[in-house]
């Protein structure tokens, strides 16, 4: 356990209702003792506190305060948690009391969570579970995330990685009781057992980065020639003027990005560029970006000019694949003449002015980015810090396959063990603690 009692603002920025305070460590109980005076309150019970200044014994707030005597706490140390009014004043004045007392200091981000983890009350799934809660924007992410950090990927992860001890075990027991009599065929058993631990690890993997993009958000790419209304569109999707509608073509320089909550799925919408040559270099490297966003988008809303329909800009058409939603604009102006077809996609006929045909884009967009990130009951991969270890794992896995020698194939097998427990915090996991806790927040 460390000796260092820390302590931190939990709660949000201040001024609102209440705002807790949680110190961890085992200068807990001392702290808690010194502002309100009293020893702490029976455990896990909410009671009235008055805390006082140390130092001068004036009192800085009414609250309460929570006792979590170690081990039955969120980070397994001694936790007190002081329920202050939350404004700017009073939380100041508690953490200069905490910050006066002896061996207490201010928590670093995540320092509680990592607490946990070095106490082994979370796995380190369960710890980037927990960041993603706090950041998640929409209910899918949110479920994704709670289910994280309830454990489902660490489940996943760990049950493989009790199968390679096992067969692990097994193959040990070919080497070191070789010249005696083992029951079956043990050599057999332990291929047949890694090679369906590979088609598992395999189809998890192979998963279309689903996990990934419900937790990074779907990228969509507004593509159209300049004119088209894209930013009108991009503007109506948002309800708020977030990219600038000038009757100029070509004001859409840079790439203008929105995030919005589609029926729960998050969504990260680019506007850019009108695809057209010019002369203009500032406006070329819009074009470039453009397509280079287009290129790397999970989908693409192609906008084309009702006005000049049947026309359609070429290099926007060229873009058009099954990853794109294709829509005719400014129908308000007249009806386009079918058929309402580009590169054998159909189109929705749109105005952006008078939002009809709005409602049907946002269904099928929905049904876009719902399928991008939707999963079978099977838990999905989050986080390429997973799927780099699980490539890790497979390539070990696919050169015991090969190996020969039975004392090659039990190094393999090692390695390909120790990936697995890398992504749980099995094994030598110093090197990427800090890029994981660093991304929560202070206090938690
Ligand atoms: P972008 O260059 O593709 O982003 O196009 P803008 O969104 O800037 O729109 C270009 C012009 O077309 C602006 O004057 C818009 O007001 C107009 N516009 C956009 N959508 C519609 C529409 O559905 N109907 C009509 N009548 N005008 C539109």
């Amino acid at each position: 356990m460390s000796d260092e009692t820390i302590f931190a603002l939990s709660s949000g920025g201040t001024r609102a209702g209440i705002a807790v305070v949680r110190l961890s460590g085992p200068g807990a109980a001392g702290a808690l003792s010194h502002l309100t005076g009293a020893a702490p309150p029976a455990a896990r019970r909410m009671s009235r506190a008055t805390f006082c200044d140390p130092k001068s014994g004036e009192t800085i707030d009414q609250g309460l305060a929570v006792w979590f005597p170690a081990p039955a706490s969120f980070t397994g140390e001694d936790v007190a948690e002081l329920h202050v009014h939350g404004g700017r004043a009073v939380v100041g004045a508690v953490l200069d009391a905490l910050a006066a007392i002896p061996a207490l200091r201010v928590a670093e981000p995540g320092e509680f969570t990592r607490r946990a983890f070095e106490h082994g009350k979370l796995d380190l799934t369960a710890a980037e579970g927990l960041a993603d809660l706090i950041n998640a924007e929409t209910e899918a992410q949110r479920r994704q995330a709670l289910r994280q950090m309830e454990g489902e990927l660490g489940r996943l992860y760990g049950g493989w990685h009790s199968v390679l001890v096992g067969v692990m075990a097994r193959l040990e027991a070919t080497i070191d009781f070789s010249d005696e009599d083992l029951p079956g065929d043990v050599d057999e058993d332990v291929r047949r057992d890694v090679l369906d631990l590979d088609a598992a690890i395999a189809a998890h993997v192979r998963d279309d980065r689903r996990g990934e993009r419900l937790r990074d958000g779907v990228h969509l790419a507004i593509v159209g020639p300049p004119n088209a209304g894209k930013s009108s569109l991009l503007n109506l999707l948002a309800r708020r003027d977030a990219a600038i509608v000038a009757e100029t073509a070509g004001t859409t320089r840079d790439i203008i990005e929105v995030h919005l909550d589609l029926g729960g799925y998050p969504l990260v919408v680019a506007d850019s560029a009108g695809l057209r040559a010019t002369a203009n270099r500032v406006e070329d490297e819009g074009v470039r970006r453009a397509l280079r966003r287009a290129r790397d988008a999970d989908l693409k809303l192609a906008v084309f000019d009702g006005t000049i329909w049947p026309e359609t800009d070429g290099r926007t058409a060229e873009l058009v694949d099954g990853r794109t939603i294709v829509v005719v604009n400014k129908v308000d102006l007249g009806r386009p003449p079918p058929p309402l077809t580009v590169a054998g996609r159909p189109a929705l006929p749109v105005s952006a002015l008078t939002g009809e045909g709005i409602e049907e884009l946002l269904a099928v967009l929905e049904g876009e980015v719902a399928e991008c990130c939707l999963s079978s009951a099977a838990p999905l991969l989050t986080r390429t810090r997973h799927r780099a270890a699980l490539e890790e794992c497979r390539g070990a896995l696919a050169r015991y396959l090969e190996a020969g020698a039975a004392e090659l194939a039990a190094e393999d097998l090692r390695l390909a063990a120790r990936a697995l427990g890398r992504i749980t915090g099995r094994v030598d996991v110093e090197d990427i603690l800090d890029v994981i806790f660093r991304d929560f927040c202070i206090g938690k």
